[in-house]
Order: C-alpha cells, then structure tokens, then sequence
C-alpha cells in the first residue's frame, strides 16, 4: 500500500501529537506553519515555515500531500478554502468558517434545538447601552479569540468607559452563567452515523484557560446522556470528518449549555492518550484519511493538569514520576506566562 501523507496547518502542541499519532499508522505529516519556533516540527517528518497567505507556498505544500487537515480554527478561510481546490481538506472548510465565528457557530447550534448562552450582536459601544438584561456577561470578539484572548467580562454598563474596547472588531456579548462545572465531549466521525464518542470529562478553567480535566465527570446521568446526544447532533448536523469537540456549561440548577464548539482536537482530550485503546488524536487521523474505525475502550479512569508557563520547569529537571503519569512537554522555546508548556496525564 502507498503511504499516505498527511499535510497539516499549525504547528502547535495539537499539531505535535497529530504527528505522533500519524506516526503509529505509518501516515507521514508535513505541517505547515506561520511561527518559525512551531514546537510541531519535532515531532512531524516535514516542515514547512511559511505565512498562510504564501500562495506559492501553499501551492507547493498541496503538491506534496494527499490530504489536508488543520490544528487550529484560525486559519483564514481563503487559505482553506484554496487548498481544498487541490486536495480533500478535512474538516471541510465551510465548517471551519461556521464555527470560527461566535454568532453564526451559536446560531447554528439554536437551529438545532440546542441551548446555548443568550447572546447578543454588537458592532458598536452604543449597542450595548440597552442591553443591561445581558449583564452581568461577556463581551467577546466574534472571531480570532482562544484562551480567554480578546474577552471583557463586564458587570455594569459605566466599565464600557474604562475597559478601552476596540470597536473596529465585531462582538458578542453573552450573559454569564453561574458556573456548577465545565464540562466536554469529545467526537470523531467518520460517515453518516459512524462516530467514537468520547465519555464527558470535567474541566477546571483559571482565567478562561483550562487546568485540569478528569475522568469520569461527576455529574448526573441526565448530563452525561445530554451531553453526548448534543454532541452527537453537532457533528452530524455538520456532517463533520474528523475530532470536534463540544464544550458545556452546567449551571447552579443543573441546566446543560453548549459553550463553543472546537473544530479540531482538543486540549481536554489528552487524556485520552493514555486512558483509551484509541486517543482523539489517532482517531482524527483515522477519520481523514479513512482508515478503519475501532470500537472505543476506556482502559483507565485519569486526570490532567496542563503545565503553565514556568510550572514546566520542575518537571524539566527529571522529577521522578510515577509509572501510571505520563509528561508531555511541548519543547516550546521560550516561556510565557500564561502559555501553555505542557501537560501530565496520572492514570487512576
Ligand atoms: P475561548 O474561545 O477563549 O476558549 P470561551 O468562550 O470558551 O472562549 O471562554 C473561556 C472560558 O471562560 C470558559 O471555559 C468559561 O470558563 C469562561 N466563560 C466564557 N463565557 C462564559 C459565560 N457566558 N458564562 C460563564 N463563564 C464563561
Ligand atoms: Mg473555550
């Protein structure tokens, strides 16, 4: 059999294990990527350093895969969409644009009866004047925003004056839910009807960017039925190839949202790794290049804990880790705060 070449935009820690996953189906993985530092080049075969609007480059990179995926949503649509001219680019791009952008991806998701935040359009500051209903909420870019990045909570209408918001973008605002717990289903599809979906696992954020996830969530088995069957219905209503995740809001009354949905892996999923008989990861590859599908097993209950900024460096200098942890770490040069370094998954 030919080997198959995966071509894949973004070069980050999702890129990374995409390559490593490839790697175990004998899939090689070109990565293409804006950032030159991309930790994904040492893990994938190839890489490519290039902006996503080097047509020449784009073109070349085209040439040289069978088929196209992405790490990330941010990619611009004109990037997918003129590669998807050449070779098959999964998830489709028409997908990705939906969902890049808060108002049409919430939208969508309402059409399918499903309950998200309440939102609200606004394109001006004078919008949000009569708009103290939604208040407490969340002001957030419509797209481009990751980790908590371009989001103003705001809790009455005299900090529009403080907050310095650029208005040249497009917002949502959207009502703040009294937070129970953050939950997220993660689901591969491979055909009509024909998906692995992932049991719900619980997250913990910190300043919008998330800490902790575990296996099981502890939540009702109302919720956990909920959750998948939503999931489900997103990602056939997509008719989705590939990993998407859903991430939920529960709130104080047991009420379930859908929060945003992740065209792509997810960090929440890294457990996955080490606690299935196949991971998020393996399964996207699976899904895009059509490969077989496996029946999903569980083999481990687990935790993670993302390692943020400086809190790598312990576990650089060989800490002694159990034999059920697992250290992931990411090989990104430099330290930031608030970047995320790594991870470790402990098996329970
Ligand atoms: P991002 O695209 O940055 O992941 P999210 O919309 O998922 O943005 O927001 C990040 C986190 O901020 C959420 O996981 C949640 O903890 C908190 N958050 C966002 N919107 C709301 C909301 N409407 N009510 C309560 N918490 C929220
Ligand atoms: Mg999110």
């Amino acid at each position: 059999m030919l080997k198959i070449t995966l071509g894949i935009l973004g070069g980050g820690q999702l890129g990374s294990m995409l390559s490593v996953a490839a790697k175990k189906l004998n899939i090689k993985t070109i990565i293409y990527c804006d950032d030159k530092h991309a930790p994904a080049q040492n893990f994938c075969d190839e890489f490519v350093f290039a902006s996503y609007d080097n047509k020449e480059k784009i073109y070349d990179f085209a040439k040289k895969v069978d088929i196209i995926t992405y790490e990330f949503e941010n990619i611009p649509f004109e990037t997918l969409n003129e590669l998807n001219k050449l070779k098959n680019v999964l998830p489709k791009p028409s997908i990705n644009r939906l969902i890049q952008h808060r108002l049409a991806e919430k939208d969508f998701i309402n059409k399918l009866n499903i309950r998200t935040t309440r939102y609200v359009h606004v394109e001006n500051k004078e919008d949000i004047l009569p708009l103290e209903d939604f208040l407490p909420g969340i002001l957030k870019t419509t797209t481009m925003g990751y980790d908590g990045k371009g989001q103003y909570p705001i809790k009455n209408i005299n900090q529009l004056e403080t907050l310095n918001i650029d208005f040249n973008k497009e917002y949502i605002l959207e009502k703040l839910v009294k937070l129970k717990k953050e939950i997220s289903v993660i689901i591969t599809r491979f055909n009509n009807n024909k998906y692995e979906i992932y049991e719900p696992i619980e997250n913990t954020h910190n300043e919008q960017i998330l800490r902790h996830s575990k296996i099981p969530a502890e939540i009702s088995e109302k919720l956990f039925i909920q959750s998948k069957e939503w999931a489900i219905l997103i990602a056939e209503g997509l008719k989705y190839i590939g990993t998407l995740c859903v991430e939920f809001f529960i709130d104080r009354n047991d009420n379930l949202y859908v929060n945003e949905i992740a065209p792509r892996v997810h960090n929440s999923g890294h457990l996955t790794i080490n606690a299935f008989n196949v991971s998020q990861f393996e399964n996207h590859v699976r899904a895009v290049c059509s490969l077989e599908q496996i029946p999903l097993k569980k083999l481990y209950n687990a935790e993670m804990i993302n390692l943020i900024g400086d809190q790598i460096i312990p576990y650089r200098d060989n800490i002694k880790l159990n034999n059920n942890q697992f250290l992931f770490d990411y090989l990104k040069k430099d330290i930031k705060e608030k970047r995320k370094m790594g991870h470790l998954t402990t098996l329970k």
